[in-house]
């Protein structure tokens, strides 16, 4: 990031613009909705811009700008249309001791103004670093759209009852009430009947609330999916966006993480099969101690929590210290593993069962029924298999199944680091091998269909740039 998006405060300061041609014109628009003191320097001005300075809306001085001009100013916009004006006007204004920014001219801007999407007091800022303005204006626009024409009014008088709302207790209370005002009571009665149907309901909301019985804390065990944050449910997005306390698994992404409300305090429980991982005792002891305390607690959990996730465990700690909860499921790694495959996890004449396994428990490897995973046609997806790859191989090979069976090993599912490995069970604690990342293995899914499949993640998904997922989190349990 270039550049720092910051609001400044310019009710009572100096603005000066310098020029006063189209650019300045355009400019001074956007100026002229702030409470800036407005100053025009320009030896002739176009007439927009002296009929502003009738009404008194800005002060004009017609002649070229000189030092002192900017004496005092907080900004100074140089759009004279010209780039050696515009130059000597940077100059002086630095020696004033002013910001600078020349219309067009990033390069040579100590700032720049952002596209702006103007619900005063809500002001949305959109900046592209340049790269992009068309970008910025698509933005703009579709938020334009998105983002009713009340809303600025609803913030404007939800500011006003500010000191009215503090009488709920800071925390969620406080929260629940302001999201029920802008996002249900006040459209509802500002659509109805104006600012003064707002201005009724928030009165009446807020008795509501406060007669509301003490909000209890909860556990949310949210499914995050395999990684890709477009494969999380709404249902996820929503409890991500009202979490007073996030506990997440290693598996899950940063950029899901970064879908978390700001305030909340996000924990790594840190589970990797074989690295340091929080003990189980501390994750339950953390989410009953934060739920006791009227927390909104979300359990992330990569995948779909009941799937290998220890949801039981967690559940029955929270059933203990009577906290309620309830879970959110989410996509687990064998439905994107085949949907990457491109392949069904069950067929007509081929499997009427489907087995999700797991290559090694707390016991360590673990047992199956391996003549039922043996026999022609059986398809398992099999979790954490990676480490327990030989062990599979031998079991299956030793209870009669093909050398030739295939095997599909899917690694990295939905990420933008996603693989397809061809294996058959005879090479596949070799093909297992150079495994790095979190991997399915697909018993009994042809290899023909991996070699076809799409293998590329989808476009949308950014790969990481930063603090990636670390090579230890490959498997956990
Ligand atoms: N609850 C999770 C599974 C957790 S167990 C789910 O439903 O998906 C962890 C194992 O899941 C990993 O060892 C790996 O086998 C698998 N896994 C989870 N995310 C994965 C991903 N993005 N790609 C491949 N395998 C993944």
């Amino acid at each position: 990031m270039q550049h720092f998006p910051i609001f400044l405060a310019l009710a009572g300061r100096r603005v000066v613009v310098g020029g006063g041609g189209d650019a300045a014109v355009a400019k001074l628009r956007l100026l002229l909705k702030t409470e800036a003191h407005l100053t025009v320097v320009d030896p002739a001005p176009v007439p927009e811009i002296t009929a502003w300075a009738a009404e008194g809306r800005l002060t004009l001085i017609t002649r070229a700008f000189e030092p002192g001009d900017a004496m005092c100013a907080s900004l100074v916009y140089s759009a004279t249309e010209n780039t050696a004006k515009d130059a000597r006007i940077r100059r002086l204004a630095q020696a004033d001791g002013a910001l600078v920014n020349i219309v067009d001219n990033l390069d040579d801007s100590q700032f720049i103004t952002p596209a702006i999407v103007d619900r005063d007091p809500v002001t949305i800022a959109i900046g592209t670093e340049g790269a992009a303005p068309v970008l910025a204006r698509a933005i703009k626009r579709d938020l334009e759209d998105r983002l009713s024409p009340m809303l600025g009014m609803l913030a404007r008088i939800g500011k006003t009852f500010r000191p009215k709302a503090d009488a709920l207790p800071m925390g969620r209370p406080r929260r629940d009430f302001w999201s029920a005002f802008y996002f249900d009571a006040g459209p509802k009665a500002a659509e109805h009947s104006g600012e003064t149907g707002a201005q009724a309901a928030l009165n009446g909301l807020l008795t509501a609330h406060l007669h509301k019985e003490d909000r209890e804390g909860e556990v949310i065990f949210v499914g995050a999916g395999p990684g890709d944050p477009e494969l999380l449910t709404l249902k996820a997005r929503k409890a991500l966006d009202t979490a007073d306390v996030v506990l997440h698994d290693r598996l899950v992404p940063l950029e899901i993480l970064e879908l978390v409300r700001r305030e909340a305090t996000i924990i790594e429980t840190g589970k990797t099969g074989f690295g340091a991982a929080m003990s189980q005792d501390d994750i339950n002891d953390l989410m009953v101690t934060h739920a006791a305390e009227g927390a909104q607690v979300v359990r992330l959990k990569s995948g779909d929590p009941s799937v290998f996730g220890r949801l039981d465990e967690e559940a029955q700690a929270l059933s203990e210290a009577q906290i309620p909860y309830r879970v959110v499921p989410g996509i687990t790694a064998a439905s994107a593993g085949a949907a990457a495959l491109g392949h069904s996890l069950t067929r007509r004449g081929r499997n009427s069962d489907l087995r999700f396994l797991t290559g090694h428990d707390v016991a360590g490897f673990a047992d199956h029924d391996w003549a039922t995973l043996a026999r022609p046609g059986a398809v398992a997806a099999i979790y954490m298999g990676k480490r327990a790859a030989r062990f599979l191989q031998g079991r299956l090979l030793m209870h009669g199944a093909a050398a030739e069976t295939s095997v599909s090993i899917v690694e990295n599912i939905s990420r933008p680091d996603q693989r397809i490995v061809a294996a058959t069970l005879g090479d596949l604690s070799d093909k297992a091998s150079d495994l790095t990342g979190p991997a399915v293995l697909f018993l009994g899914l042809g290899s023909e269909a991996a070699a076809q499949a799409v293998t590329e993640a989808p476009a949308t998904f950014k790969p990481l740039e930063k603090n990636d997922y670390p090579a230890s989190a490959m498997e956990f349990y």
